[in-house]
């Protein structure tokens, strides 16, 4: 066994507002500059939709991350091959017009300009069918601006496989936050012929050396999330560094600082170095899940800290990690799953998958699973968060809702004896506080 420490973050989808303070905190403090315009280490998108940049979850397209072979795990990009042979393979790159464009507007026009019929409005205007959509698109274009039509139902359905018209009253949209994952097994790293990517020893944080990269580009595509920029000013990579000089004096990401939805918790995790490989080269890509949880460690357990100062890690990354409320979280109460696992990269960033459409289930006193009326179908969370396993997105809210119930049973001082059976109830009030 060979312990790490990884800093990591568990957003809870539920309290995003989608209100892009992240991802103007996170410009303002790392890409607030020439070469880095179109560049956002966080954004926040709208789901179902086709995201930033466009499409960066369809792998065919992008050929990007680690695929399953004859057992064995290799980068899509065919960087399989030697550093010097990876000098001459161009995977294909995602283009500015794929991240959108920043526009600005001739104020002095605009203000000065007499009123008309119709004013100027930004280029994109529609998302009705899948031609209009390669030239008229922006981020979050599916959210407020491309309007209840069925268009977007159909959208929707397309996500999710599913052939069923929806109707109006059954459109769904949620916001997911998305920065770099930090991963256990990163592509980016992989793909790198120069070695200017790496993953921080102390801490797990990928970073890149911006004195080693030449400007290869292969960690743009190989990324399976697509969280590696190219900045065209100094012709180099660049990506979320996870505000590792916050870290470092004792601060939050600025991100999780600064999010109005307080929905961004940070902490440390520790693992065991020596599985990571075989939990990223799981046969059964629905078996990821269950497979990476067993990798990350108990740091109460005495044997696990004893082999954590054996290996170097701090006392205080130890107390860090036992009172981590990502370990809790993620391992604890196994409420927050990781975006699509199916990549294989064991990504450090974990989500729990929002439950509000469920609620109104709850009042009616109908159990989740046994209805399966959701407002987001699981089969897209499951896409989403579980490596298409849907008994995983029942279970966690199956929890999720469980807990609600038991805070207002607790809040009302009802009995909470339903809950006995099922579960330990010290671990429910401790999810509850
Ligand atoms: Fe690398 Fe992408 Fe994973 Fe970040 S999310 S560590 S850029 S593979
Ligand atoms: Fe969501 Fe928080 Fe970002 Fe607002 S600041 S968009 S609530 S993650």
């Amino acid at each position: 066994m060979k312990i790490k420490a990884q800093i990591s973050m568990v957003m809870n989808l539920d309290k995003c507002i989608g209100c892009h303070t992240c991802s103007i905190t996170c410009k303002n403090t790392w890409t607030n500059r020439e070469g880095a315009e179109y560049m956002y280490f966080n954004n926040v998108e709208t789901k179902p939709g086709i995201g930033y940049p466009r499409n960066w979850e369809d792998q065919n397209r992008w050929k990007g991350g680690w695929v399953l072979k004859n057992g064995k795990l290799e980068l899509a990009t065919g960087s399989k091959a030697s550093r010097l042979l990876k000098l001459f393979y161009h995977p294909q790159q995602p283009e500015l017009k794929d991240y959108f464009e920043p526009w600005t507007y001739d104020y002095e026009t605009l203000i000065h300009s007499k009123r008309k019929n119709n004013q100027p409005v930004a280029r994109p205007r529609s998302l009705i069918t899948k031609e209009r959509m390669e030239v008229e698109w922006g981020p979050n274009w599916e959210d407020d601006l491309a309007g209840g039509d069925t268009a977007r139902a159909d959208i929707n359905l397309k996500n999710i496989g599913q052939e069923v018209a929806l109707d109006f009253h059954d459109i769904f949209m949620k916001y997911l936050p998305r920065l770099c994952n930090h991963c256990l097994n990163p592509a980016c790293v992989a793909a790198c012929p120069s070695g200017a990517m790496y993953k921080r020893d102390e801490d797990g944080v990928v970073l890149v050396n911006q004195d080693v990269c030449r400007g290869w580009r292969h960690c743009v595509p190989a990324c399976p999330y697509k969280k590696v920029y190219y900045n065209w000013k100094t012709n180099k990579a660049e990506k979320c560094v996870f505000c590792y000089p916050r870290l470092e004096n004792g601060l939050p990401m600025i991100c999780a600082d600064t999010c109005v939805g307080r929905m961004r918790y940070a902490g440390v995790l520790l693992y065991d170095m020596d599985r990571v490989q075989a939990a990223a080269a799981t046969p059964n890509k629905e078996d990821i899940y269950e497979n990476v949880l067993d990798i990350l460690l108990d740091p109460h357990d005495p044997a696990v800290i004893a082999a954590a100062r054996e290996e170097g890690i701090s006392e205080n990354w130890i107390k860090a990690a036992q009172e981590s409320p990502v370990y809790k979280m993620v391992k604890e109460w196994k409420i927050a799953l990781p975006l699509h696992a199916e990549y294989r990269t064991v990504p450090m960033v974990w989500y729990v998958p929002p439950m509000s459409p469920i609620l109104h289930q709850r009042a009616a006193g109908v159990n989740f699973p046994e209805s399966e009326e959701m407002r987001i179908p699981v089969a897209y969370l499951s896409q989403l968060l579980a490596a298409g396993n849907e008994a995983v997105i029942r279970r966690v809210l199956q929890t999720l809702i469980d807990l609600r119930r038991f805070m207002q049973k607790q809040t009302r001082g009802e009995s909470t004896d339903e809950f006995k059976e099922r579960y330990d109830t010290d671990q429910l009030m401790a999810m509850y506080r």
